[in-house]
């Protein structure tokens, strides 16, 4: 199985390691910094051994990557992994971001309920049943999200259960929450952030995060 070290270090963007599997143009590799859509964060881009790489997919708790083009790789070969920095890093501080958004939501509405969610390099979004403009919380909302990013607290991110994969993150003072995908160390990296909000439906509003 891929060992995934984006988790011990989401600031990884180069590793050089082996091809486990092949299939066609998909592959494995032994160790990987490139993260695999979930939980609503998008795949990063980059190379595998200098091919551009089409897909990242989870496949149970393993990753299979799709190359772009033909290619020559072999099980065994030691390829060079790459990543789009300033993807990622747009990536985990919207993810964060959305993540804190989210919290601050279910602090100020308990029990309100969460349909969706997304987060991709240009902005992030949370989906929420409820009736009437969720823009009512904006002031609230914008001014938490400031303190905590002010605050710059460490975002601590651990194994719930190691067999299973299952992680989460942990905010001292604010929240903790499952989530296995990729964090900043700390809130202040997130930045200034801007909300935005949108009708999706009757009874559905849409949280839109952008960074300042
Ligand atoms: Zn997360």
């Amino acid at each position: 199985m891929t060992q995934k070290l984006f988790w011990d270090d989401p600031y990884q963007t180069q590793l050089t390691t082996r091809v486990t599997g092949v299939s066609g143009q998909q592959v494995r590799l032994e160790q990987t910094i490139f993260y695999a859509f979930s939980g609503g964060q998008e795949s990063d881009s980059g190379t595998i051994g200098a091919y551009p790489v089409l897909e990242a997919r989870k496949d149970g708790l393993d990753i299979v990557y799709t190359l772009a083009e033909p290619h020559e790789l072999r099980v065994g070969a030691v390829v060079d992994v790459h990543i789009d920095w300033d993807r990622r890093y747009r990536l985990m501080r919207l993810h964060f971001a959305a993540e804190m958004i989210l919290q601050c939501v279910y602090q100020y509405c308990p029990g309100i309920e969460r349909i969706g969610a997304h987060i991709a390099q240009d902005k992030s979004r949370i989906d929420f049943a409820r009736d009437g403009s969720i823009a009512v919380l904006f002031p609230q909302l914008e001014q938490a999200a400031a303190g905590l990013v002010n605050a710059g607290s460490p975002i601590i991110t651990a194994f719930e259960d190691e067999p299973s994969q299952r992680r989460y993150w942990k905010v001292e003072g604010f929240a903790t929450m499952a989530c296995g995908g990729t964090h900043p160390r700390t809130t202040a990296e997130i930045g200034g952030i801007k909300l935005k909000r949108k009708n999706i439906g009757k009874g559905k509003e849409r949280i839109e995060i952008t960074l300042a």
